[in-house]
Parts: C-alpha cells; sequence; structure tokens
C-alpha cells in the first residue's frame, strides 16, 4: 500500500523508489512488470516538464505584473475561465470557480446544410482564439469573447449530432455523441469513431437477500436498484454504454456479479449499496462512503465488508482470500482508489448544492470480494445509512436519488478525463 500511498499523496521521488521496487522483485517472481516500468517512464518525464513549465511561469508572472501596473484600474483583472480545450470528442471549459446551469445558456439553429450549437457561457477567457478548437468529424468550432462577461462558442455541424453539455464543478463539458468521421482520405478513420467507454452498474442485493432493513421497513434492495437506474440513465445520455447486474428485485450471486462485468468487458464497475447499524447507534451514525478493494482491514470497513460479503465468500478459507489479494492487483487497486476519490467527491458536491447535513464519511479500503472478481477498476458505494431516520428519508425520495445518481456520474466522467 505504501506504493498507492505515494500516488495519492503525490509524492513523485517515492513513488518512484516503490515503482522501482516493485519492478525488481516482479522480475524476480516472473511477473509481467511492463505496466510499471511505463509508468516509471512517464514519471522521469513528468518532472521534466515540471521544471520548464516552473521557468515559463515566472516569466509569465513578470510579464502579468508588468501589465497590471498599466492597466490596474481595469476591475476584470480575474478571469473566471482558465482554459478552453478540445479532447476527443469534447470541448471542455475549465473555470476558477464553480459553475451552475445558470452560467450557460444553449441554443439550437438549423439551416439547410448544417446545426449550428451557440453556446453563451458567463466568464471572461483572455484567449479566445478561433483557431484553436477542433473536433474531428465536426465542421468548425468558432469562439469569441463577446464581452466582459460572455464567452461565445459557435459549433457548425454537417452531421446533425446533437451535443449534451455537463456541469462538472469548476468544469464544463460539450459531448457529442456517435461522431464519425467523414473523410475519405483514409480507411483508418473509420475506426477512430469515439470509443465508448463501458461502465457496470451493480446494484446490491435482490430478491430472497433483502441486505439492510430501515424504519418503515425501508429495504436496501429497492433503495439501491432505483438509484442504479438513475445513474444508468444519465450515463447513457452522456454517451457511456451501461449494463446493470439487475433490472429488477432477483437474487444474484456475487460471482455472477462480477462475471458479467468481465464478460462485457466493461471499463469500471460501480456496486452500489446503502449502510445500517444497530438500533442504539441509529439516529447518530450516518454519511457516505466509497470503498475501493483492498487487502487493507480496519475495523471500520471489517464490519461494512463483513454485512456486504454474502455467506458463500464468508466461508472461504482465509489462504484462499489472501491469495486474491497479492501485489498483482497493485495498479488495479491504485486505479479503483482514484475512481473512488473522484465518485465520492462528486457525490457530495452534487448534495451539497440541494441539501442540507450531508454527511462525508471519506474513500475507504476494504476488503469487499464483490469487486475482487471483477477484472476493471471497482468501486463499492454505501450511499447512507438506511437505519438513519433522516438519511432513509432521503434514499427513498426520488428527488434525492436523482441528484445523488448526477453525482455519480459527474465522478465517473470527471474519471475518464483524468484516465481516458
Ligand atoms: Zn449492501
Amino acid at each position: 500500500m505504501s506504493y498507492l500511498r505515494a500516488v495519492l499523496n503525490n509524492n513523485t521521488a517515492l513513488e518512484k523508489k516503490h515503482l522501482i521496487n516493485i519492478i525488481s522483485y516482479g522480475k524476480k517472481l516472473g511477473y509481467d512488470t511492463k505496466k510499471y516500468q511505463a509508468e516509471l517512464k512517464k514519471l522521469s518525464s513528468k518532472k521534466k516538464i515540471k521544471t520548464v513549465k516552473k521557468i515559463s511561469k515566472k516569466k509569465k508572472i513578470e510579464k502579468e505584473y508588468a501589465k497590471k501596473s498599466i492597466i490596474a484600474n481595469n476591475s476584470n483583472s480575474k478571469y473566471s475561465i482558465k482554459k478552453v480545450y478540445t479532447q476527443k470528442n469534447m470541448i471542455i471549459i475549465d473555470f476558477n470557480k464553480h459553475v451552475t446551469k445558470k452560467d450557460i445558456d444553449y441554443n439550437i439553429d438549423k439551416t439547410k446544410y448544417s446545426n449550428l450549437y451557440l453556446f453563451d457561457i458567463k466568464g471572461y477567457f483572455k484567449d479566445a482564439r478561433p483557431t484553436k478548437l477542433a473536433i474531428n468529424g465536426i465542421d468548425k468550432i468558432f469562439i469569441i469573447q463577446k464581452n466582459k462577461t460572455i464567452l461565445h462558442i459557435k459549433v457548425r455541424d454537417k452531421n446533425r449530432l446533437k451535443p449534451i453539455y455537463i456541469i462538472n464543478n469548476k468544469r464544463i463539458i460539450i459531448k457529442f455523441l456517435n461522431i464519425k468521421t467523414t473523410s475519405k482520405k483514409s480507411t483508418v478513420t473509420y475506426k477512430e469513431k469515439y470509443e465508448r467507454k463501458i461502465v457496470l452498474i451493480d446494484p446490491g442485493h435482490g430478491g430472497k437477500d433483502s441486505g439492510a432493513i430501515g424504519p418503515y421497513k425501508r429495504y436496501e434492495k429497492h433503495v439501491v436498484l432505483a438509484i442504479a437506474k438513475d445513474l444508468a440513465y444519465h450515463l447513457k445520455r452522456r454517451g457511456y454504454k451501461v449494463y446493470l447486474t439487475r433490472t429488477n428485485d432477483k437474487f444474484i450471486t456475487l460471482r455472477n456479479r462480477t462475471k458479467k462485468a468481465n464478460r462485457v468487458n466493461a471499463d469500471i464497475f460501480i456496486s452500489i449499496h446503502a449502510n445500517s447499524i444497530a438500533k442504539s447507534k441509529a439516529k447518530e451514525v450516518k454519511g457516505i462512503e466509497t470503498f475501493f478493494l483492498s487487502p487493507a482491514r480496519s475495523a471500520r470497513a471489517k464490519r461494512v465488508a463483513a454485512k456486504e460479503n454474502s455467506s458463500d465468500v464468508r466461508a472461504m478459507s482465509n489462504a484462499t482470500k489472501n491469495s486474491f489479494l497479492t501485489v498483482l492487483n497493485q495498479s488495479k487497486i491504485t486505479a479503483s482508489n482514484k475512481l473512488a476519490i473522484d465518485i465520492q467527491q462528486n457525490m457530495l458536491y452534487q448534495l451539497k448544492k440541494h441539501y442540507k447535513y450531508i454527511e462525508d464519511s471519506g474513500v475507504r479500503e476494504g476488503p469487499f470480494w464483490v469487486l475482487v472478481g471483477a477484472q476493471m477498476p471497482s468501486i463499492l458505494i454505501e450511499v447512507g445509512y438506511i437505519s438513519n431516520p433522516m438519511e432513509s428519508r432521503r434514499l427513498y425520495n426520488k428527488k434525492y436519488q436523482k441528484i445523488l445518481a448526477e453525482g455519480i456520474a459527474n465522478g465517473v466522467d470527471s474519471y475518464f478525463l483524468k484516465n481516458p
């Protein structure tokens, strides 16, 4: 876990040291260490870039300082838009503040030959130059700073691919789905059409296994299915390919859940659960937490894992369990941890916008067996305590479920942006 910790703390020197260790041990044991070697190479080159950037930054500050003394009376010196760029099928706009729906106005204008998509975005971007933005398969993207407070983006599109836009913390993403490149120059471009990420959503429990039961006979299995369906809806709209382990109230073994994830070749696996605690503590204990698989066994993780791990797993011998949790899982664990962080942050952010008393119980590691069999980054979300009167009431509320699902979807977007 020390390697993972180094990654999380952004400690490059330590990260490098651990990577070198992993590689040398891996070689001795005959493991494939290519991934780690590539990572090490990346880290070494990263460092170089950083130092170069530092120098240019210094110069920039000096330049900006000189400018500031001239236009000191211009109150608009804080640019609210930091960066506008394209990546794959997306236009990404980064702000230095949180964005809401009110900050974007979208209109569509249909002409005989093409669609025009018009975005008026609140904010000032000092580098609005029309030449910089391009997406393969889109005719043209114009960008202009209309006035001091509105950035205008106009997209001309012959293929009439309607864009969708997503607001995620300090970022707006304009996404074009189903892009097919029209260039006839080569046949390769056909293959280059945007590859959709595959997400497997796993609503916990089902059928004879009701999961935790809260006040007024609120069942975990019902809550998590509703949230899973909302999440599927949001992700599909954003262009993901989505599968669910169950779409109705039926029992599924842990093994079959991960089997499905592997069969459909999912890029990530998200298991959704609700937590519970003994009646004597039900009123005080609440909160949302996201777990990722790891051998770590804190008392808290143990307690939650014991609840979520089914009886067929509990019967497994310790030796068998430990053999699963070898160093080989390291890269998957790192990715799972990153995914857990993105989802937890976005879930909390989205809920806090609409509700008071949202409690962040953080990202935790634990031995969850539903995550062991999955070959992709996998996490388990405890969306709240169904035993807590307030949280269980909210978890049964349609609006709350929708907002929670939207937060998870934002987290998925955020993860894939950083880890394409
Ligand atoms: Zn559960």
